[in-house]
């Protein structure tokens, strides 16, 4: 069982999609009007490890993300005066976010969807939302008047007394003091790009392009939807709204928020000098492994304080486990197996989950892992570590990896068959006997894997 917290209900409930074996997830993706920030980078690893974890606990997960290419912002930032020219400025910036994941080691989504690919779907769902009386016109940009959704405030628990009927709003980022009727397609302003749609010429609002985009690719109630705790108003409050009202259908089972990132205790802002992208960390020396396992060290809805204390603790963390890793690699281990290493890498595998399963804690996830590194390095050092130890060890570490992506994965497998020859090499290399040596290399190789013999013993690794 899973336990995630729930926006919507204010409550840490037990997950479980529609469908049993198939989740269904959207995520709020980047505006590409600039290099993400290691804040929002943050938000884009715990969904990660979300999702890693639920393929790990065996569900298949269908993954949707957005690409916001068109919004007040990319307008602005690129000074584009035509579709085309905007889309140069933002595909430049969206190539580099899913560089940035890539070094993270985060996923790409089964599906990433350009908004401005997406604009017939978003007219259709206006035009539903007008034929139902949801929106009303003004100046040439169409509005959803939130006094006819009963529902409206539900997910931020906005208190609705006291607001404005009939005002409005036009930017797309607005707080929560300024509840108002918000927009969904806006007028054509000159020297903007437009597109001329059923609606009339114009653009449209930020927030209809994901309840476009996700009821599109994941039917009209899914699973979970994610985001930083900042989308939770207005943006994922005004997807509700729009989805609801259109379809009179729940829009999605679970909202996951992450919370924010801080640098040295204080609001990341670029006046400040504490504004970092993953470019200007890498620039500086820093290990991407390394900014991975500090973003996701401290579990996602917990507020978390970036320093560089927190990042060299982060490297140092790192190494000791990418030392482990090498030494049961490499160290020549007497043939056999010790019952408690095996009763040990079973145990902390539970434990690992246990703390993903609260919610996923990955603070005591890795934990969990750090204990049993050091009991393994007794063991070690008091010689009762033996070689089908080693590979069940190393298979553990992989599976681990899996979910935390703590270095490249090599897609380990434990195969008795491969240190059964290594081992008759080593055997035959002892006796000097090294035309059957390299014979028996070369069967190793023909199952895909490659030797190399070092000072401290032998390394096989996938080819
Ligand atoms: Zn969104």
């Amino acid at each position: 069982m899973l336990l995630l917290s729930n926006t919507l209900s204010g409550r840490v409930e037990a997950f479980q999609p529609l469908d049993p074996n198939r989740v269904k997830m959207y995520t709020c993706g980047p505006t590409v009007y600039d290099f993400v920030h290691i804040g929002n980078l943050r938000t884009f690893i715990f969904q990660d490890v979300l999702k890693r974890f639920l393929h790990y606990k065996g569900f298949d997960v269908f993954h949707v993300m957005n690409i916001t290419d068109v919004d007040d912002k990319t307008i602005r930032d690129s000074g584009a005066q035509t579709i085309e020219e905007l889309r140069r400025f933002t595909d430049g910036f969206t190539k580099a976010f899913f560089e940035d994941c890539d070094r993270l080691g985060i996923e790409k989504p089964d599906r990433a969807v350009h908004a401005t690919d997406h604009i017939e779907d978003m007219v259709t769902l206006i035009r539903q939302l007008q034929a139902k009386g949801y929106t009303y016109e003004k100046d040439g940009s169409i509005y959803f008047r939130i006094a006819a959704f009963k529902d409206y405030g539900k997910l931020a628990k906005l208190d609705l007394q006291g607001i404005q009927v009939g005002a409005r709003v036009d930017v797309d980022e607005y707080d929560k003091q300024d509840a108002r009727d918000f927009v969904l397609w806006k007028a054509p302003k000159n020297g903007e790009p437009r597109w001329n749609t059923p609606l009339g010429p114009g653009r449209p609002g930020w927030h209809i392009e994901c309840s476009a985009m996700s009821m599109k690719y994941l039917g009209e109630t899914f699973d979970l939807h994610c985001g930083a705790v900042d989308l939770i108003f207005p943006h994922h409050e005004n997807e509700i709204a729009q989805s609801e009202a259109a379809t009179e259908k729940p829009f999605v089972r679970f909202w996951v928020h992450g919370e924010h990132l801080i640098v040295n205790g204080e609001k990341m802002s670029k006046s400040k000098g504490n504004f970092f992208t993953l470019r200007d960390l890498l620039e500086k020396g820093s290990d991407p492994w390394a900014v991975r396992y500090a973003l996701q060290s401290v579990p996602y809805k917990r507020q978390l304080n970036f320093t560089n204390e927190s990042l060299q603790q982060a490297e140092i963390s790192l190494k000791r486990l990418q030392a482990f890793k090498h030494r049961i690699r490499t160290e020549s281990l007497e043939k056999g197996q010790n019952p408690k290493v095996k009763e040990g890498c079973a145990t902390v595998l539970q434990k690992f989950e246990r703390a993903m399963a609260q919610d996923l804690n990955t603070a005591q996830a890795l934990a969990t892992i750090f204990d049993w590194v050091r009991e393994v390095n007794i063991a070690l050092a008091e010689n009762c570590v033996y070689s089908e130890d080693a590979l069940l060890i190393l298979a553990t570490m992989e599976k681990l990896n899996q979910v935390l992506v703590l270095w490249e994965s090599e897609e380990f497998q434990l195969d008795s068959d491969i240190q059964r020859l290594l081992d008759e090499r080593s055997q035959a290399r002892k006796v000097r006997n090294f035309l059957l040596a390299d014979k028996i290399r070369q069967r190793i190789y023909d199952r895909g894997y490659v030797i190399e013999d070092g000072k401290n013993g032998v390394r096989c690794k996938k080819r």
